[in-house]
Protein backbone atom coordinates (compact mmCIF):
# COMPACT_ATOMS: atom_id res chain seq x y z
CA UNK A 1 0.00 0.00 0.00
CA UNK A 2 1.70 3.55 -1.02
CA UNK A 3 2.01 6.32 1.84
CA UNK A 4 -1.44 8.04 2.35
CA UNK A 5 -1.75 11.58 1.49
CA UNK A 6 -0.80 14.44 3.85
CA UNK A 7 -4.00 15.93 3.00
CA UNK A 8 -6.28 13.60 5.02
CA UNK A 9 -4.50 13.83 8.05
CA UNK A 10 -5.08 17.95 8.17
CA UNK A 11 -7.31 18.02 11.36
CA UNK A 12 -6.88 20.82 13.66
CA UNK A 13 -5.12 18.61 16.66
CA UNK A 14 -2.94 18.58 19.61
CA UNK A 15 -2.94 14.94 19.65
CA UNK A 16 -4.58 12.33 17.58
CA UNK A 17 -6.22 9.66 18.58
CA UNK A 18 -5.57 6.36 17.44
CA UNK A 19 -8.81 5.25 15.82
CA UNK A 20 -8.86 9.30 14.30
CA UNK A 21 -6.77 8.98 11.47
CA UNK A 22 -5.56 5.89 9.23
CA UNK A 23 -1.53 5.86 8.71
CA UNK A 24 0.81 4.63 6.09
CA UNK A 25 2.19 1.40 6.79
CA UNK A 26 6.01 0.56 8.15
CA UNK A 27 7.33 0.45 4.83
CA UNK A 28 6.93 4.18 4.30
CA UNK A 29 10.25 4.33 6.56
CA UNK A 30 13.25 4.35 4.88
CA UNK A 31 15.55 1.55 5.11
CA UNK A 32 18.00 3.04 7.63
CA UNK A 33 14.72 4.23 9.87
CA UNK A 34 13.21 1.26 9.54
CA UNK A 35 16.06 -0.70 10.36
CA UNK A 36 16.31 1.12 13.44
CA UNK A 37 12.71 0.66 14.47
CA UNK A 38 13.19 -2.68 14.46
CA UNK A 39 16.12 -2.17 16.54
CA UNK A 40 14.00 0.00 19.16
CA UNK A 41 10.62 -2.53 19.24
CA UNK A 42 13.30 -5.69 19.59
CA UNK A 43 15.53 -4.42 22.36
CA UNK A 44 13.48 -2.06 24.93
CA UNK A 45 10.71 -3.38 27.06
CA UNK A 46 8.66 -0.17 27.33
CA UNK A 47 8.13 1.62 24.05
CA UNK A 48 8.28 0.63 19.93
CA UNK A 49 8.74 2.00 17.05
CA UNK A 50 6.91 -0.36 14.84
CA UNK A 51 3.62 0.31 15.98
CA UNK A 52 2.69 -1.57 18.89
CA UNK A 53 1.74 -0.08 22.07
CA UNK A 54 3.96 2.31 24.34
CA UNK A 55 3.66 0.89 28.62
CA UNK A 56 3.68 2.30 31.78
CA UNK A 57 6.42 2.31 34.30
CA UNK A 58 4.86 1.25 37.87
CA UNK A 59 6.80 -0.48 40.46
CA UNK A 60 9.59 -1.70 38.33
CA UNK A 61 7.50 -3.37 35.68
CA UNK A 62 6.73 -2.54 32.18
CA UNK A 63 2.99 -2.75 31.85
CA UNK A 64 0.23 -2.52 29.02
CA UNK A 65 -2.28 -0.16 30.37
CA UNK A 66 -6.34 -0.88 30.11
CA UNK A 67 -6.84 3.08 28.95
CA UNK A 68 -9.37 3.17 26.51
CA UNK A 69 -8.10 6.08 24.78
CA UNK A 70 -4.59 6.20 22.96
CA UNK A 71 -2.61 8.61 21.20
CA UNK A 72 -0.56 7.74 17.93
CA UNK A 73 2.87 8.68 17.95
CA UNK A 74 3.66 9.20 14.50
CA UNK A 75 6.96 9.72 12.26
CA UNK A 76 6.57 13.21 11.44
CA UNK A 77 8.98 12.55 8.10
CA UNK A 78 6.34 10.50 7.09
CA UNK A 79 3.40 10.15 9.29
CA UNK A 80 3.81 6.52 10.17
CA UNK A 81 2.44 5.30 13.08
CA UNK A 82 5.86 4.26 15.58
CA UNK A 83 3.51 3.61 18.57
CA UNK A 84 0.15 4.69 20.23
CA UNK A 85 0.62 6.15 24.26
CA UNK A 86 -2.07 4.91 26.53
CA UNK A 87 -4.24 8.17 28.21
CA UNK A 88 -2.79 6.06 31.53
CA UNK A 89 -6.18 4.89 33.32
CA UNK A 90 -6.71 7.16 37.05
CA UNK A 91 -5.91 3.45 38.68
CA UNK A 92 -2.93 2.78 37.08
CA UNK A 93 -1.78 6.44 37.79
CA UNK A 94 -2.55 5.88 41.77
CA UNK A 95 -0.61 2.34 41.22
CA UNK A 96 2.22 4.68 40.36
CA UNK A 97 2.21 6.94 43.08
CA UNK A 98 1.40 4.40 45.86
CA UNK A 99 4.68 2.64 44.45
CA UNK A 100 6.91 5.98 44.23
CA UNK A 101 5.40 6.52 47.69
CA UNK A 102 6.48 2.87 49.04
CA UNK A 103 9.77 3.05 47.47
CA UNK A 104 10.28 6.21 49.26
CA UNK A 105 10.67 4.67 52.60
CA UNK A 106 13.56 2.66 51.67
CA UNK A 107 15.39 5.37 48.91
CA UNK A 108 14.83 7.95 51.32
CA UNK A 109 16.92 6.16 53.51
CA UNK A 110 19.71 4.82 51.41
CA UNK A 111 23.02 5.96 51.92
CA UNK A 112 24.20 8.61 49.77
CA UNK A 113 26.90 6.21 48.01
CA UNK A 114 24.14 4.21 47.11
CA UNK A 115 22.68 7.05 45.26
CA UNK A 116 26.06 8.19 44.08
CA UNK A 117 26.75 5.21 42.36
CA UNK A 118 23.49 4.58 40.74
CA UNK A 119 23.84 7.76 38.98
CA UNK A 120 27.42 6.97 37.97
CA UNK A 121 26.22 3.47 36.65
CA UNK A 122 23.48 5.44 35.03
CA UNK A 123 25.90 7.48 33.09
CA UNK A 124 27.70 4.89 32.05
CA UNK A 125 24.31 2.63 30.29
CA UNK A 126 23.20 6.48 29.03
CA UNK A 127 26.75 6.59 26.90
CA UNK A 128 26.58 2.57 25.96
CA UNK A 129 22.98 3.00 24.74
CA UNK A 130 23.14 6.63 23.55
CA UNK A 131 22.40 5.23 19.79
CA UNK A 132 19.57 3.95 20.71
CA UNK A 133 18.29 6.92 22.51
CA UNK A 134 19.19 9.57 19.57
CA UNK A 135 17.40 6.96 17.09
CA UNK A 136 14.49 6.73 19.04
CA UNK A 137 14.22 10.75 19.13
CA UNK A 138 14.89 11.34 15.43
CA UNK A 139 11.94 8.93 14.76
CA UNK A 140 9.45 10.15 16.94
CA UNK A 141 10.50 13.56 17.12
CA UNK A 142 12.17 14.49 13.73
CA UNK A 143 15.68 15.88 14.52
CA UNK A 144 18.76 14.65 12.62
CA UNK A 145 20.95 11.79 14.25
CA UNK A 146 23.83 14.73 15.38
CA UNK A 147 21.32 16.97 16.78
CA UNK A 148 19.53 14.01 18.61
CA UNK A 149 22.72 12.83 20.21
CA UNK A 150 23.36 16.18 21.18
CA UNK A 151 19.90 16.26 22.77
CA UNK A 152 20.90 13.32 25.07
CA UNK A 153 24.32 15.07 25.35
CA UNK A 154 22.84 17.76 27.47
CA UNK A 155 20.98 15.31 29.73
CA UNK A 156 24.11 13.25 29.88
CA UNK A 157 26.20 16.40 31.39
CA UNK A 158 23.29 16.49 34.26
CA UNK A 159 23.80 12.93 35.19
CA UNK A 160 27.41 13.54 35.43
CA UNK A 161 27.44 16.57 37.44
CA UNK A 162 24.76 14.45 40.12
CA UNK A 163 27.56 12.24 40.30
CA UNK A 164 29.25 14.64 43.13
CA UNK A 165 26.13 14.25 45.16
CA UNK A 166 27.27 13.45 48.47
CA UNK A 167 29.63 16.92 48.22
CA UNK A 168 26.29 18.45 47.20
CA UNK A 169 24.44 17.28 50.28
CA UNK A 170 26.95 18.17 52.91
CA UNK A 171 25.04 20.10 55.57
CA UNK A 172 26.40 22.18 58.22
CA UNK A 173 27.20 22.06 61.85
CA UNK A 174 28.31 24.42 64.30
CA UNK A 175 28.67 24.15 68.74
CA UNK A 176 26.04 27.40 68.91
CA UNK A 177 26.55 26.88 72.56
CA UNK A 178 28.66 25.27 75.20
CA UNK A 179 27.99 21.47 74.24
CA UNK A 180 25.38 22.46 71.98
CA UNK A 181 25.54 21.30 68.08
CA UNK A 182 23.29 23.08 65.65
CA UNK A 183 23.44 21.05 62.48
CA UNK A 184 21.07 20.88 58.93
CA UNK A 185 20.79 18.22 56.67
CA UNK A 186 19.37 18.13 53.32
CA UNK A 187 16.55 16.00 53.02
CA UNK A 188 14.44 14.70 50.12
CA UNK A 189 10.99 16.14 49.55
CA UNK A 190 9.22 12.78 49.13
CA UNK A 191 7.40 11.78 45.30
CA UNK A 192 7.93 14.41 42.52
CA UNK A 193 6.98 14.24 39.42
CA UNK A 194 8.39 15.63 35.99
CA UNK A 195 6.52 16.98 32.80
CA UNK A 196 8.18 16.87 29.74
CA UNK A 197 7.58 18.83 26.41
CA UNK A 198 8.45 17.09 23.12
CA UNK A 199 11.22 19.33 21.95
CA UNK A 200 14.10 17.77 23.91
CA UNK A 201 13.06 13.98 24.86
CA UNK A 202 16.44 12.91 26.40
CA UNK A 203 17.51 16.14 27.82
CA UNK A 204 14.14 17.19 29.80
CA UNK A 205 13.32 13.83 31.85
CA UNK A 206 17.27 14.27 32.86
CA UNK A 207 17.29 17.59 34.23
CA UNK A 208 14.51 15.72 36.85
CA UNK A 209 15.38 11.92 36.75
CA UNK A 210 19.81 12.40 38.09
CA UNK A 211 18.65 15.06 40.44
CA UNK A 212 15.29 13.98 42.43
CA UNK A 213 16.68 10.28 42.69
CA UNK A 214 20.19 11.32 43.60
CA UNK A 215 18.71 13.50 46.49
CA UNK A 216 16.58 10.50 47.88
CA UNK A 217 13.36 11.62 45.91
CA UNK A 218 11.04 8.80 43.85
CA UNK A 219 9.82 10.24 41.20
CA UNK A 220 7.06 9.79 38.18
CA UNK A 221 7.97 11.10 35.06
CA UNK A 222 4.81 11.92 32.39
CA UNK A 223 6.74 12.05 28.86
CA UNK A 224 5.30 14.40 26.22
CA UNK A 225 2.99 11.93 24.81
CA UNK A 226 4.23 12.99 20.95
CA UNK A 227 7.78 11.25 21.58
CA UNK A 228 8.08 8.96 24.57
CA UNK A 229 10.66 6.34 23.62
CA UNK A 230 13.64 8.28 24.88
CA UNK A 231 12.21 8.70 28.21
CA UNK A 232 10.92 5.14 28.13
CA UNK A 233 14.56 3.86 27.36
CA UNK A 234 16.10 6.17 29.63
CA UNK A 235 13.98 4.49 32.31
CA UNK A 236 14.79 0.83 31.43
CA UNK A 237 18.16 1.75 31.59
CA UNK A 238 17.62 2.89 35.47
CA UNK A 239 16.56 -0.49 36.26
CA UNK A 240 19.87 -1.82 34.32
CA UNK A 241 21.84 0.58 36.61
CA UNK A 242 20.25 -0.84 39.68
CA UNK A 243 17.40 1.15 40.79
CA UNK A 244 15.11 -0.20 42.86
CA UNK A 245 11.48 -0.75 41.67
CA UNK A 246 8.58 1.88 42.69
CA UNK A 247 12.03 4.93 42.60
CA UNK A 248 10.51 5.90 38.61
CA UNK A 249 7.64 5.18 37.27
CA UNK A 250 6.52 6.85 33.92
CA UNK A 251 3.14 7.04 33.41
CA UNK A 252 1.56 8.98 30.11
CA UNK A 253 -1.06 11.17 28.28
CA UNK A 254 -2.34 14.29 28.27
CA UNK A 255 -5.04 16.15 30.47
CA UNK A 256 -5.94 14.48 32.78
CA UNK A 257 -2.61 13.01 33.70
CA UNK A 258 -1.19 15.85 34.32
CA UNK A 259 -4.18 17.28 36.39
CA UNK A 260 -3.28 13.85 38.35
CA UNK A 261 -0.12 14.58 39.13
CA UNK A 262 -1.26 18.37 39.99
CA UNK A 263 -4.07 16.98 42.70
CA UNK A 264 -2.20 14.14 44.43
CA UNK A 265 -1.62 14.77 47.86
CA UNK A 266 0.93 12.41 47.86
CA UNK A 267 3.38 14.54 45.32
CA UNK A 268 5.05 17.00 46.80
CA UNK A 269 6.64 18.85 43.65
CA UNK A 270 6.44 18.94 40.34
CA UNK A 271 9.06 19.71 37.68
CA UNK A 272 8.08 21.23 34.10
CA UNK A 273 8.76 22.42 31.22
CA UNK A 274 6.79 23.29 28.39
CA UNK A 275 4.25 26.01 26.30
CA UNK A 276 2.62 29.17 28.17
CA UNK A 277 -0.69 27.56 28.25
CA UNK A 278 -0.24 23.84 30.10
CA UNK A 279 2.86 25.82 32.51
CA UNK A 280 0.41 28.59 33.93
CA UNK A 281 -2.34 25.91 34.82
CA UNK A 282 0.61 23.52 36.28
CA UNK A 283 2.01 26.04 38.18
CA UNK A 284 -1.22 27.44 39.64
CA UNK A 285 -3.10 23.81 40.40
CA UNK A 286 0.05 22.87 41.63
CA UNK A 287 0.62 25.26 44.03
CA UNK A 288 -3.10 25.37 44.91
CA UNK A 289 -2.64 22.11 46.83
CA UNK A 290 0.75 23.01 48.36
CA UNK A 291 3.30 21.61 45.75
CA UNK A 292 6.79 22.81 45.20
CA UNK A 293 6.69 24.15 41.28
CA UNK A 294 9.46 24.80 38.70
CA UNK A 295 8.11 25.99 35.51
CA UNK A 296 9.89 26.69 32.48
CA UNK A 297 8.21 28.31 29.70
CA UNK A 298 7.78 29.47 25.87
CA UNK A 299 10.56 32.23 24.43
CA UNK A 300 11.61 35.08 22.14
CA UNK A 301 14.86 34.92 22.04
CA UNK A 302 16.84 38.14 20.36
CA UNK A 303 20.39 38.09 19.08
CA UNK A 304 21.62 41.36 18.49
CA UNK A 305 24.08 41.79 15.69
CA UNK A 306 26.39 44.77 16.04
CA UNK A 307 28.07 46.38 13.21
CA UNK A 308 31.19 45.57 14.65
CA UNK A 309 31.08 41.64 14.84
CA UNK A 310 32.87 39.18 12.96
CA UNK A 311 30.41 39.07 10.08
CA UNK A 312 31.49 35.45 9.49
CA UNK A 313 30.78 34.15 12.88
CA UNK A 314 27.62 36.08 13.75
CA UNK A 315 26.03 34.83 10.69
CA UNK A 316 26.74 31.36 10.54
CA UNK A 317 25.76 31.57 14.39
CA UNK A 318 22.43 33.21 14.02
CA UNK A 319 21.49 30.40 10.96
CA UNK A 320 22.69 27.28 13.80
CA UNK A 321 20.57 29.00 16.41
CA UNK A 322 17.59 29.80 14.36
CA UNK A 323 17.05 27.03 12.18
CA UNK A 324 18.89 23.87 14.25
CA UNK A 325 16.07 21.57 15.42
CA UNK A 326 13.55 23.20 12.78
CA UNK A 327 14.14 26.02 15.23
CA UNK A 328 12.05 24.00 17.90
CA UNK A 329 14.23 24.69 20.79
CA UNK A 330 13.25 26.79 23.95
CA UNK A 331 16.43 28.41 23.19
CA UNK A 332 16.54 28.67 19.59
CA UNK A 333 16.96 32.62 18.30
CA UNK A 334 13.65 33.50 16.58
CA UNK A 335 14.84 37.35 16.15
CA UNK A 336 17.78 38.77 14.81
CA UNK A 337 17.95 42.89 15.80
CA UNK A 338 20.31 44.44 13.24
CA UNK A 339 21.86 47.40 14.59
CA UNK A 340 23.39 49.77 12.35
CA UNK A 341 25.54 49.14 9.24
CA UNK A 342 24.82 45.57 10.34
CA UNK A 343 21.59 45.91 8.63
CA UNK A 344 23.30 45.74 5.12
CA UNK A 345 24.08 41.90 5.84
CA UNK A 346 20.83 40.86 5.32
CA UNK A 347 21.16 39.31 2.01
CA UNK A 348 24.15 37.41 3.29
CA UNK A 349 22.11 35.80 6.08
CA UNK A 350 19.36 35.02 3.13
CA UNK A 351 21.99 33.44 0.79
CA UNK A 352 23.58 31.30 3.75
CA UNK A 353 20.00 29.95 4.94
CA UNK A 354 19.16 28.84 1.33
CA UNK A 355 21.87 26.42 1.61
CA UNK A 356 20.37 24.80 4.41
CA UNK A 357 19.23 21.02 3.72
CA UNK A 358 16.17 20.49 5.11
CA UNK A 359 15.58 16.76 5.15
CA UNK A 360 14.62 13.15 7.02
CA UNK A 361 16.96 12.77 10.38
CA UNK A 362 18.77 9.92 9.34
CA UNK A 363 19.40 10.84 5.58
CA UNK A 364 22.97 12.49 5.10
CA UNK A 365 23.63 15.89 5.09
CA UNK A 366 20.36 16.79 6.71
CA UNK A 367 20.72 20.07 8.74
CA UNK A 368 17.19 20.08 10.17
CA UNK A 369 14.32 17.66 9.80
CA UNK A 370 10.48 18.00 9.71
CA UNK A 371 8.46 20.13 12.61
CA UNK A 372 6.33 18.07 15.25
CA UNK A 373 2.87 17.58 13.66
CA UNK A 374 1.03 18.62 11.06
CA UNK A 375 -0.72 21.11 13.49
CA UNK A 376 2.72 22.91 14.31
CA UNK A 377 2.99 23.19 10.66
CA UNK A 378 -0.14 24.90 10.23
CA UNK A 379 0.74 27.36 12.69
CA UNK A 380 4.30 28.42 12.01
CA UNK A 381 2.85 28.65 7.79
CA UNK A 382 -0.15 30.75 9.28
CA UNK A 383 2.11 32.86 11.58
CA UNK A 384 4.04 33.67 8.33
CA UNK A 385 1.10 34.92 6.54
CA UNK A 386 -0.05 37.05 9.50
CA UNK A 387 3.47 38.43 8.91
CA UNK A 388 1.99 39.17 5.50
CA UNK A 389 -1.01 40.42 6.36
CA UNK A 390 0.31 42.69 8.71
CA UNK A 391 2.63 44.50 6.37
CA UNK A 392 5.84 42.22 7.11
CA UNK A 393 8.06 40.75 4.22
CA UNK A 394 8.68 37.34 3.81
CA UNK A 395 12.09 37.64 2.32
CA UNK A 396 12.58 33.88 2.79
CA UNK A 397 9.53 31.49 2.63
CA UNK A 398 10.19 28.16 3.16
CA UNK A 399 6.32 27.19 2.94
CA UNK A 400 5.33 24.68 0.55
CA UNK A 401 8.61 23.39 0.56
CA UNK A 402 8.89 19.48 -0.99
CA UNK A 403 11.74 17.16 0.09
CA UNK A 404 11.97 14.24 -2.58
CA UNK A 405 10.80 10.88 -0.88
CA UNK A 406 8.89 12.12 2.04
CA UNK A 407 5.90 13.74 0.30
CA UNK A 408 4.05 13.55 3.69
CA UNK A 409 6.63 14.96 6.18
CA UNK A 410 5.77 18.42 8.01
CA UNK A 411 8.14 20.68 6.31
CA UNK A 412 9.04 24.19 6.39
CA UNK A 413 12.36 25.62 4.92
CA UNK A 414 14.28 28.47 6.69
CA UNK A 415 11.55 31.29 6.49
CA UNK A 416 12.91 35.17 7.19
CA UNK A 417 10.47 37.43 8.02
CA UNK A 418 11.10 41.46 8.06
CA UNK A 419 8.61 42.47 10.83
CA UNK A 420 8.19 45.24 13.22
CA UNK A 421 7.39 44.72 17.16
CA UNK A 422 4.03 45.36 17.01
CA UNK A 423 3.40 42.46 14.46
CA UNK A 424 2.10 38.57 15.75
CA UNK A 425 5.27 37.03 14.07
CA UNK A 426 7.30 38.98 16.72
CA UNK A 427 5.15 38.76 19.39
CA UNK A 428 3.87 34.99 19.72
CA UNK A 429 6.60 32.28 20.08
CA UNK A 430 6.46 30.44 16.63
CA UNK A 431 8.28 27.57 17.66
CA UNK A 432 9.41 26.77 13.92
CA UNK A 433 12.06 27.45 11.45
CA UNK A 434 11.50 31.19 11.38
CA UNK A 435 13.51 34.14 12.13
CA UNK A 436 12.18 37.41 12.39
CA UNK A 437 14.18 40.31 11.61
CA UNK A 438 14.31 43.45 13.50
CA UNK A 439 16.70 46.61 12.53
CA UNK A 440 17.76 49.40 15.28
CA UNK A 441 19.88 52.12 14.96
CA UNK A 442 21.80 51.82 18.00
CA UNK A 443 22.12 49.63 21.23
CA UNK A 444 20.14 51.25 23.04
CA UNK A 445 17.06 51.10 20.81
CA UNK A 446 18.27 47.60 20.80
CA UNK A 447 17.91 46.96 24.72
CA UNK A 448 14.55 48.86 24.74
CA UNK A 449 13.39 46.38 22.14
CA UNK A 450 14.29 43.30 24.03
CA UNK A 451 13.87 44.36 27.69
CA UNK A 452 10.23 45.42 25.99
CA UNK A 453 9.21 41.63 25.23
CA UNK A 454 7.92 39.52 27.69
CA UNK A 455 9.76 36.43 27.63
CA UNK A 456 13.37 36.67 29.22
CA UNK A 457 14.52 33.02 28.40
CA UNK A 458 17.52 33.59 26.17
CA UNK A 459 19.48 36.39 24.32
CA UNK A 460 22.72 36.86 22.44
CA UNK A 461 25.39 39.80 20.98
CA UNK A 462 27.73 39.96 18.15
CA UNK A 463 30.52 42.63 18.71
CA UNK A 464 33.94 42.73 19.01
CA UNK A 465 34.14 45.45 21.36
CA UNK A 466 34.05 44.57 25.41
CA UNK A 467 32.98 47.71 26.38
CA UNK A 468 29.71 47.21 23.79
CA UNK A 469 29.23 43.55 25.49
CA UNK A 470 29.68 44.72 29.50
CA UNK A 471 27.05 47.31 28.60
CA UNK A 472 24.55 44.78 27.06
CA UNK A 473 25.12 42.26 29.64
CA UNK A 474 24.68 44.52 32.83
CA UNK A 475 21.04 46.29 30.81
CA UNK A 476 19.55 43.42 29.45
CA UNK A 477 17.02 42.08 31.48
CA UNK A 478 16.98 38.84 30.20
CA UNK A 479 18.65 35.25 32.36
CA UNK A 480 20.55 33.44 30.10
CA UNK A 481 23.07 36.01 27.49
CA UNK A 482 25.70 34.74 25.27
CA UNK A 483 28.57 37.24 24.69
CA UNK A 484 29.34 36.17 20.92
CA UNK A 485 27.61 32.41 21.67
CA UNK A 486 24.70 32.43 19.93
CA UNK A 487 22.72 29.65 22.46
CA UNK A 488 23.88 30.04 26.07
CA UNK A 489 22.44 27.11 27.93
CA UNK A 490 24.30 26.88 31.11
CA UNK A 491 26.25 23.59 31.97
CA UNK A 492 24.99 22.19 34.80
CA UNK A 493 27.46 22.84 36.91
CA UNK A 494 25.26 26.06 36.71
CA UNK A 495 21.48 26.20 37.32
CA UNK A 496 19.01 27.02 34.45
CA UNK A 497 18.30 30.70 34.80
CA UNK A 498 15.34 32.18 32.41
CA UNK A 499 13.05 34.56 33.60
CA UNK A 500 10.48 37.11 33.41
CA UNK A 501 7.34 35.30 31.70
CA UNK A 502 9.99 32.48 30.59
CA UNK A 503 9.90 30.86 33.90
CA UNK A 504 7.18 30.35 36.68
CA UNK A 505 8.71 29.21 40.23
CA UNK A 506 11.29 30.40 42.85
CA UNK A 507 13.62 27.82 42.67
CA UNK A 508 15.34 26.77 38.92
CA UNK A 509 16.02 23.78 37.53
CA UNK A 510 19.65 21.95 38.09
CA UNK A 511 22.92 22.84 39.23
CA UNK A 512 22.65 24.36 42.95
CA UNK A 513 19.24 25.31 42.59
CA UNK A 514 18.43 21.48 41.43
CA UNK A 515 19.72 19.96 44.53
CA UNK A 516 17.80 23.02 46.08
CA UNK A 517 14.47 22.40 44.16
CA UNK A 518 14.56 18.33 45.19
CA UNK A 519 15.28 18.73 49.06
CA UNK A 520 14.29 20.66 51.92
CA UNK A 521 16.60 21.42 55.31
CA UNK A 522 16.21 19.96 58.56
CA UNK A 523 17.68 21.43 62.12
CA UNK A 524 18.50 19.88 64.76
CA UNK A 525 20.24 21.87 68.06
CA UNK A 526 21.40 19.13 70.75
CA UNK A 527 22.95 19.31 74.06
CA UNK A 528 25.60 16.72 75.21
CA UNK A 529 26.98 17.72 78.54
CA UNK A 530 30.84 16.79 78.17
CA UNK A 531 30.85 16.93 82.21
CA UNK A 532 28.05 14.15 82.08
CA UNK A 533 30.76 11.74 80.36
CA UNK A 534 30.88 8.70 82.58
CA UNK A 535 34.40 8.63 81.87
CA UNK A 536 35.77 5.12 80.68
CA UNK A 537 36.47 3.06 83.63
CA UNK A 538 33.71 0.02 83.15
CA UNK A 539 30.99 0.38 85.59
CA UNK A 540 29.83 -2.83 87.54
CA UNK A 541 27.18 -1.09 89.15
CA UNK A 542 23.18 -2.54 88.46
CA UNK A 543 22.46 0.23 85.55
CA UNK A 544 19.45 2.10 86.88
CA UNK A 545 19.25 4.47 84.37
CA UNK A 546 17.84 7.47 87.14
P1 LIG B 1 3.22 21.71 25.76
O1 LIG B 1 2.99 22.76 26.77
O2 LIG B 1 2.21 21.50 24.71
O3 LIG B 1 3.41 20.29 26.48
C1 LIG B 1 4.27 20.13 27.58
C2 LIG B 1 3.69 19.08 28.51
O4 LIG B 1 2.47 19.58 29.08
C3 LIG B 1 3.34 17.78 27.81
O5 LIG B 1 3.74 16.70 28.62
C4 LIG B 1 1.83 17.84 27.63
O6 LIG B 1 1.23 16.57 27.71
C5 LIG B 1 1.38 18.72 28.78
N1 LIG B 1 0.24 19.58 28.41
C6 LIG B 1 0.02 20.19 27.23
N2 LIG B 1 -1.09 20.93 27.28
C7 LIG B 1 -1.60 20.80 28.52
C8 LIG B 1 -2.73 21.33 29.19
N3 LIG B 1 -3.59 22.15 28.58
N4 LIG B 1 -2.93 21.00 30.49
C9 LIG B 1 -2.09 20.17 31.12
N5 LIG B 1 -1.00 19.63 30.52
C10 LIG B 1 -0.75 19.93 29.25
O7 LIG B 1 4.66 22.02 25.14
P2 LIG B 1 5.34 21.33 23.89
O8 LIG B 1 4.63 21.78 22.66
O9 LIG B 1 5.50 19.89 24.13
O10 LIG B 1 6.80 22.00 23.94
C11 LIG B 1 7.09 23.23 23.34
C12 LIG B 1 7.04 24.36 24.32
O11 LIG B 1 7.93 24.09 25.41
C13 LIG B 1 7.52 25.68 23.73
O12 LIG B 1 6.68 26.70 24.18
C14 LIG B 1 8.92 25.84 24.30
O13 LIG B 1 9.37 27.17 24.41
C15 LIG B 1 8.77 25.22 25.64
N6 LIG B 1 10.04 24.80 26.18
C16 LIG B 1 10.62 25.58 27.13
C17 LIG B 1 11.85 25.23 27.64
C18 LIG B 1 12.52 26.08 28.65
O14 LIG B 1 13.46 25.60 29.28
N7 LIG B 1 12.08 27.31 28.86
C19 LIG B 1 12.49 24.07 27.18
C20 LIG B 1 11.85 23.28 26.21
C21 LIG B 1 10.62 23.66 25.71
Amino acid sequence: MPPRAVSRLRVPYTRCYASAVSRPPLSALSSTARTQAENISAEWKGTSATGENTKNLIGGEFVESKASEWIDVVDPATQTLLTRVPETTSEEFEQAVDAASQAFKKWSRSSVLTRQRFVMELQHQLRQNGDAIASSIVLEQGKTFADAQGDLLRGLQVVETACGIPAALLGNSIEVSKDMDTSTRRLPLGVCASIAPFNFPAMIPLWSIPMAIATGNTLIVKPSERDPGAAMIIAELCQRAGLPAGVLNVVHGTVPTVNGICDHPSIKAISFVGGDRAGQHIYERGRKTGKRVQANLGAKNHAVIMPDANKNHALNSLIGAAFGAAGQRCMAISVAVLVGNAQQWLPDLVERAKKLKVNQGFEKGADFGPVISPASKQRITGLIASAEEQGGKVILDGRGLEVPGYPDGNWVGPTIIEATTDMRCYREEIFGPVLVVIPADTLDDALAIINSNKYGNGTAIFTQSGATARKFEVEVEVGQIGINVPIPVPLPMFSWSGNKASFLGDIPFYGRSGIDFYTQNKTTTALWKAEDAIGNKASVDMPTHH
